[in-house]
């Protein structure tokens, strides 16, 4: 279990608030706008130690408790929220290495996913399977010492810059239940393994979603994480509480942002003689936007406690991630109303709040089947 001590973590917070003031704020809109990679910051990025966040101190990470992770995520979401896919994205896969994976395999990978020499991500979705992720067709095939896969994946984040995922493909396609031929690999890139497009977004910019092409690849059979085939779809499902922790977090990133400029705004913003947060209408929206994001930050920290006491939290963390994102979406869209026509121009940030919000409704499990999750665990506890 992950633990930091509380003025550590407050410096390490305050670190993290200097950075995002001198070197995302000024450069976000330039990046945003032309959906360019922003280097220089993965490169700042890796100084700071977000590639090895969660990962462990003896692989060379910083072991930062979900709590910790979460209200950095928070931090960096309030600005720019595409930015924390980098790393987001890229510790879910190590995170698979470090829970299933086998010692050598920990010793091999950690270390230089830790320090960002070798980034990446999570590679589940295909082009006809999302939510029902046991109905991909990738299949992995044994050869000897090797495995040979084909199948192609796609939205998958940091798919043209990573170089290392943690693949989801089916070595026994005809197994039953589905869910038991599923495996789990570590895919660096290599021959046979290329990347299609970078997919044209909404929002999330900068950050590649791109398609992954495998034909007839190779890899040894140790790239297989924790050597023993058909717990793949386990061990996706065992890394969905951080994972929905971290989207939470973002929502809360988002909510509290899109806030912070309303509030900014309406209190310089003059009709009719006042600020307009003096008129009732827009006080009662701010009011409403200040009590959702701070609901969805409990809620998060909750779930992220949770987590840390290494208490079961499927249920906590499907609720803070439905409801921070949502409230990402609602506080995104008050704020550009808010704003006026200025809401619309992209010259305010907060057009690019409202580009991002809906993403984390989306990502790490709909918010339809949040709510189906979370009701079917209440169901389970609730019962006498
Ligand atoms: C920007 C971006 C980045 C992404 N990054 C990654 C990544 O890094 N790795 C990765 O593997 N994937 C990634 N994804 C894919 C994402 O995880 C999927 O889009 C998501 O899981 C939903 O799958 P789908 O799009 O196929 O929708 P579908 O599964 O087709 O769902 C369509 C609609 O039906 C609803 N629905 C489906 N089944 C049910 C049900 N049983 N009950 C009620 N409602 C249901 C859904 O909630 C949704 O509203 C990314 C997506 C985006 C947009």
């Amino acid at each position: 279990m992950h633990t930091i001590d509380k003025a550590d973590e407050a410096q390490l917070l305050a670190t993290i608030d200097r950075w995002v003031e001198r070197e995302v704020r000024p450069r976000v809109k330039e990046f945003d706008h032309a959906d360019k990679w922003p280097a220089e910051i993965v490169e700042q990025m890796k100084e700071l130690g977000l590639f090895g966040a969660t990962v462990s101190p003896e692989y060379g990470g910083l072991g930062l408790p979900a709590t910790t992770y979460a209200q950095i995520v928070m931090k960096i979401s309030a600005v720019w929220m595409a930015i924390t896919g980098i790393f987001n994205s890229h510790l879910m896969l190590a995170l698979a290495v470090e829970k299933f994976g086998t010692e050598p395999q920990k010793r091999h990978w950690l270390p230089k996913f830790a320090s960002g020499e070798v980034r990446g991500g999570l590679a589940l979705t295909e082009p006809n399977a999302g939510t029902d992720l046991q109905a991909i067709r990738m299949t992995a095939r044994r050869d000897k010492g090797d495995y040979v896969i084909n199948g192609t994946k796609t939205w998958i984040s940091n798919g043209i810059e990573g170089s290392c995922f943690a693949l989801l493909v089916k070595t026994n396609p005809e197994a039953s239940p589905r869910y038991s031929g599923m495996s789990l690999f570590i895919a660096p890139k290599g021959p046979g393994f290329t990347t299609g497009r970078k997919l044209e977004k909404l929002g999330y910019k900068s950050i590649d979603s791109g398609e992954l092409i495998f034909d007839n690849y190779r890899i040894p059979a140790d790239h297989l994480i924790g050597e023993v085939e058909g717990r793949g779809f386990t061990q996706v499902a065992g890394g969905l509480e951080l994972g929905r922790i971290n989207v939470a977090a973002r929502g809360v990133g988002i909510a509290e942002g899109a806030l912070q400029l309303a509030t900014d705004y309406a209190q310089l913003r003059q009709t009719f003689g006042k600020p307009i947060i003096e008129h009732q209408a827009i006080a009662l929206k701010i009011g409403e936007m200040a009590t959702r994001a701070r609901a969805a930050r409990l809620l998060t920290l909750d779930a992220a406690q949770a987590f840390d006491r290494g208490d079961r939290c499927d249920m906590e963390a499907g609720m803070a991630k439905f409801f921070s994102s949502e409230a990402a979406l609602e506080n995104a869209t008050e704020s550009m109303r808010i704003h006026g026509a200025y809401g619309y121009s992209k010259e305010y940030d907060i057009e690019r709040l409202y580009r991002d919000a809906p993403l984390t409704c989306i990502g790490e499990g709909t918010n339809e089947m949040q709510r189906i999750i979370i009701a079917k665990q209440w169901a389970r506890r609730s019962a006498a």
